[in-house]
């Protein structure tokens, strides 16, 4: 994987629903409409409801170009971003410009909060495969798990979904994503199924927290309520989450803490090298460098413009040893 040769591009990653799919970042960490309890990112930094370009999106535009010029395989071109993609205000050249330059199919993975402005669906209109959430569909259920940025309201975006299904000639995945005890009460459930049956999105794809949460304490769904919640969402449901994921839940953190000290074991590694080695974004290498680094588990140097982690010395071993392996 070529993480670190790219500021605005991640990947092309495994995905559960589209392969191969490189990620395009239009806004930085995190710049978003939600502060979602479970953001695999943390906590919102940017809360806001204003399109600017976030991003420059000549430099984006040229990664995609020298990408496509230097490996262009990927199943997917999906835009998305440490945050809402929507809130880039040229989303939709970037789609028309993409889709000028290469036959891959774009998918763009919203939060849906802005689709409720005509502009912004004429944009999304533009990608092949649009994958918006909708998490909640009563307004103290979306308080609850979404934490919107003041000005948006549920019913406005259960309209805008519907409404950008209805324009859209590409088709639309509604992710809803479940956590215990914040949308899973079956008042919840069968909002959430009245929502679908206005949106009639293709396929409603049933998640839960996999990857630990900005919100600590936050619990996934076991397999049956998982399946319970499928039934109650209806036909078009399908889970996409592993069954076993309140089980994955609880040693993920562990997991990942672990394989980032094998890592360093092995050698001193920049956070692009820890990312790129353990398949995921940089930004979320960080929660566990930061954990690591706050227990004295790890130590930091700078050399050049890149900051090297690396384990602090066992018993036995020296850092120096460490260091040299990485030259
Ligand atoms: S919408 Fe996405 S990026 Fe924004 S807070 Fe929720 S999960 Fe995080």
């Amino acid at each position: 994987m070529k993480d670190s040769q790219w500021e605005h591009l991640y990947g092309p990653v495994p995905s559960r629903r589209l392969g191969r799919s490189l990620g395009i970042d239009l806004v930085p960490y995190k710049v978003c409409t939600y502060d979602c309890v479970y953001c695999q990112l943390g906590r919102t930094t940017r809360h806001t409801l204003q399109r600017k370009e976030y991003v420059d999106s000549q430099a984006i535009l040229g990664e995609i170009e020298a990408w496509l010029h230097e490996d262009g395989e990927a199943d997917y071109l999906t835009f998305s971003g440490l945050g809402e993609p929507t809130l880039h205000s040229r989303l939709g050249e970037m789609i028309q410009a993409v889709r000028g330059r290469t036959d891959l199919p774009v998918v763009v993975l919203t939060n849906g909060s802005l689709l409720w402005q005509a502009e912004v669906r004429a944009e999304v209109c533009g990608a092949d495969l649009l994958v918006p959430s909708l998490d909640a569909a009563t307004p103290a259920g979306f308080a609850r798990i979404n934490r919107p940025v003041e000005g948006i309201e549920i019913e406005q975006v259960i309209e805008g979904l519907r409404r950008t299904r209805e324009d859209c000639a590409g088709e639309m995945w509604l992710e809803v994503l479940l956590a215990s005890g914040y949308n899973d009460s079956p008042e919840e459930l069968q909002a959430l199924r009245e929502a679908v049956e206005v949106i009639q999105p293709a396929r409603v794809q049933i998640n839960t927290v996999v990857r630990p949460p900005a919100e600590s304490g936050l619990q996934a769904l076991s397999a049956e309520e998982l399946q319970q919640a499928q039934q109650a969402l209806g036909p078009r449901a399908e889970i996409i989450a592993p069954l076993e994921a309140r089980e994955l839940m609880a040693g993920e953190r562990e997991r990942s803490e672990a394989q980032v000290r094998e890592l360093l074991r092995r050698r001193p590694c920049t956070l692009s090298d820890l990312a790129a080695g353990l398949n995921m974004h940089r930004n979320e290498a960080v929660k566990y460098v930061e954990a690591l680094l706050a227990r004295g588990e790890i130590t930091s140097s700078q050399r050049g413009a890149n900051s090297f982690y690396m384990l602090v010395a066992e018993p036995g071993t020296t850092g120096e040893r460490a260091a040299d392996e990485s030259a």
